[in-house]
């Protein structure tokens, strides 16, 4: 597996270094998009990555800081298909969000991008689920966030290596739960230390908590504002865990 860092941003104040919340995972064939915040589109370009190759794209949830790239980047594939530049797609598009998603997804369809695809697209729903693909496994749980829909992270399981993307959550049993045993943990970390007992996030007390107990190795901070220092946030995560800790950088490569 290897992780691209496009977007490490959070949702309310933009940071030039920080673009919205976009990874980008390659599992064998498989291009997989976690999330797809604004600015990924760009960010692809950036990494000299090619979103036509996208396999998969995962939505954690719907705040527009993790999905408003999606139809973008929809429009661009559909536009490479066509005559002017001819690209054609092997393989179906497989676009997965949390419940009521498909909803959402038909909604901005209609909205932004009506015209029929011109390749294969597949929509699915996860709330506390599985699915399988080729080379590696897809586990999705329902973690506190906020009161309007669901939220959930990401597990993504291959033969030698398990990997935990947390999405946007509170500290909850769900997000603790899911992380056990897990190789490598990406974990938002909103909040800073002075915000003891943030609910809809985590700050780098609670990342602690949950890494330490995770029994991970690697734990990837991200969805930053950068609000506590580095040095700071090492400082608290390590009174606990004490695995690596990166502090994500956008178009960083991790081989995990
Ligand atoms: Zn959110
Ligand atoms: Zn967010």
């Amino acid at each position: 597996m290897q992780l691209t860092i496009l977007g490490s941003g959070a949702a309310t104040k933009p940071i030039l270094k920080r673009s919205g919340s976009a990874y980008l995972l390659k599992i064998k064939d498989d291009l997989i998009l976690l999330d797809a915040g604004p600015g990924t589109l760009r960010q692809f370009l950036k990494a000299k990555k090619d979103y036509f190759k996208l396999t998969h794209i995962l939505i954690s949830h719907t705040h527009a800081d993790h999905l408003s790239e999606l139809m973008p980047i929809l429009q661009s594939i559909f536009v490479r298909t066509l005559e002017l530049v001819g690209d054609k797609r092997e393989k179906p598009l497989i676009i997965i969000g949390p419940p009521g998603f498909k909803r959402v997804y038909q909604n901005l369809r209609k909205a932004m991008m009506p015209e029929k695809e011109s390749y294969q697209v597949q929509v699915f729903e996860m709330g506390n689920s599985k699915k399988d693909f080729k080379n590696w496994r897809l586990e999705s749980t329902i973690v506190r966030h906020v009161k309007f829909w669901d939220s959930v992270a990401f597990k993504i399981s291959t033969k030698d290596r398990v990997f935990v993307y947390s999405g946007d959550t509170g500290f909850c049993p769900e997000i603790i739960d899911f992380c056990r045993g897990a190789d490598v943990l990406l974990l938002e970390a909103t909040m800073p230390i002075s915000i003891a007992f943030p609910k809809d996030h985590l700050n780098p007390q609670f990342v602690s908590e949950i890494a330490h107990l995770s029994g991970a190795k690697l734990i990837i901070l991200t969805h930053l504002y950068d609000l506590d220092t580095p040095a700071d946030i090492r400082k608290e995560i390590s009174k606990k865990f004490k695995g690596k800790i990166t502090i994500a950088r956008d178009l960083e490569k991790i081989a995990l």
